[in-house]
């Protein structure tokens, strides 16, 4: 039998923060959980299961790792902090399926932690993000193609309307594109700022990145894919024509980018807002061709 979680309520918290004298560091991002609605739908929506490996990223005081090495076969996480290693060490002492790396998650080599510790089957990431680093965390996962079934983060709210956002809509952009490249998002849960202490400044949400094991489109060159989609979102209000010739990046000229614009279908007029991920697709691979 595993141990139950305790360190979901706000009086637990501020005894473990007492009784080490910690002091919470802006600069890491640092807001705790102390709710504990909100950390078991964290779980729940990650659909934890005794089988999985978890990655959880900021540990912060082991409140949200106390539930998932509840539900999980194993849990590795990874805190930058320093002052909060010796605490973790304390509130994650019942549990003996749990390992905390003193790192920054951005440096680790997460490829090799997969291989290592779950033979490089597909792992789940689990967290409640530090916010100033919300996009390098989720793009490098993704970028690097560390083996991931799912990615469930509690993020800044404005950040995953973002990432579920589809075209024509005011959220719609590069991010949206990115994220839904590699993965399906979903969101879980809303989350006020009275969940955590100390409170942040912004909404939160829990969002489940689902990722995909095929991918929803294949480019010949996907470093040309998201340069244009970049470019297309660069200059919110301009043309899609516009937005790509403005773009110091991209060495197309005026007319082959008219030309490539109509050959694939579009308007002359059409803003990159509208178009889908396949629109960019069909696009980046007629301008592969045509690269100097
Ligand atoms: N999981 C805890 C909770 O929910 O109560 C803490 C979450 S807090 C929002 C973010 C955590 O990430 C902090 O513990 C912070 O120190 C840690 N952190 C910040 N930057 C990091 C980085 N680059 N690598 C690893 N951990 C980081």
């Amino acid at each position: 039998m595993r141990a139950e979680p305790w360190l979901g309520d706000p009086q637990r918290t501020i005894e473990v923060l007492q009784k080490y004298g910690f002091k919470f560091q802006k600069k890491f991002g640092q807001n705790f959980l102390i709710d504990t609605h909100v950390l078991e739908k964290i779980v729940s929506a990650a659909e934890i299961t005794e089988d999985d490996f978890v990655l959880e990223i900021g540990p912060g005081i082991g409140t949200l790792t106390q539930y998932l090495a509840h539900a999980a076969r194993e849990v590795v996480a990874v805190e930058i902090d320093r002052n909060l290693i010796p605490i973790l060490e304390d509130t994650l002492s019942e549990w003996d399926n749990v390992t905390v790396i003193h790192e920054d998650v951005l440096k680790l080599d997460l490829n090799a932690l997969a291989q290592e510790r779950n033979n490089g089957k597909p792992i789940k990431i689990v967290a409640n993000l530090p916010y100033y680093i919300t996009t390098p965390i989720i793009m490098g996962l993704f970028e690097k193609h560390v083996p991931m079934e799912s990615i469930t983060v509690m993020i800044q709210k404005e950040v995953a309307l973002r990432m579920e956002a589809g075209p024509g809509t005011k959220d719609y952009g590069a991010l949206s594109l990115a994220v839904q490249f590699y993965s399906e998002p979903y969101l879980a849960a809303n989350v006020p700022p009275n969940c955590f202490m100390p409170r942040p400044q912004v909404g939160s949400a829990v969002i489940r990145l689902n990722c995909l094991k095929e991918k929803r489109v294949t480019v010949q060159d996907e470093g040309l894919l998201f340069a244009l989609i970049r470019a297309s979102f660069n200059q919110r209000r301009k043309t899609l024509l516009n937005g790509l010739k403005n773009d110091a990046s991209l060495p197309y000229e005026r007319e082959v980018l008219e030309k490539a614009i109509a050959d694939c279908g579009f308007s002359a007029s059409v803003r990159g807002e509208a178009l889908l991920l396949e629109d960019f697709a069909k696009l980046s691979d007629y301008l592969t061709d045509l690269k100097k």
